[in-house]
């Protein structure tokens, strides 16, 4: 891996660190209002309805949030094991400007795209 420098694999690894923290935080912060509803809680002006609908979208973003924060986690193991920053599909280098603005990817541009064509 001649791509990244240690330099930009320390910047990365921080770069991550500071992306986990964040989201850890929001996970922490948002587990209040993805609790079920109690049917006897008074909810004020909120219909049940939109108290469900809510509570839907904070276990969704709640969903996403925790899986970002699964491959920030895979990212920093794959930096212990010396092998960030190449495709887990095709092992080409990634590119540091990609990993910059996405570090917890673990494709390359051209494998993320046909990926997200599959589905
Ligand atoms: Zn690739």
């Amino acid at each position: 891996m001649a791509e990244l420098t240690e330099t930009q694999i320390e910047e990365l690894r921080a770069l991550i660190l500071l992306n986990c923290r964040g989201l850890q935080e929001l996970l922490d912060s948002s587990s209040e209002s993805s609790k079920p509803v109690a049917l006897d809680e008074p909810i004020g002006r909120l219909s049940r309805m939109d108290a469900l609908q809510q509570q839907h979208m904070a276990i969704a973003s709640r969903q996403s949030q925790t899986k970002r924060l699964q491959l920030l986690q895979n990212a920093l193991q794959a930096i212990e094991r010396e092998d960030y920053g190449e495709c887990r599909l095709c092992e080409e280098p990634i590119g540091y400007p990609r990993l910059k603005a996405r570090p917890e990817t673990p494709f390359c541009l051209g494998c993320q795209g046909r990926s997200e064509e599959e589905r």
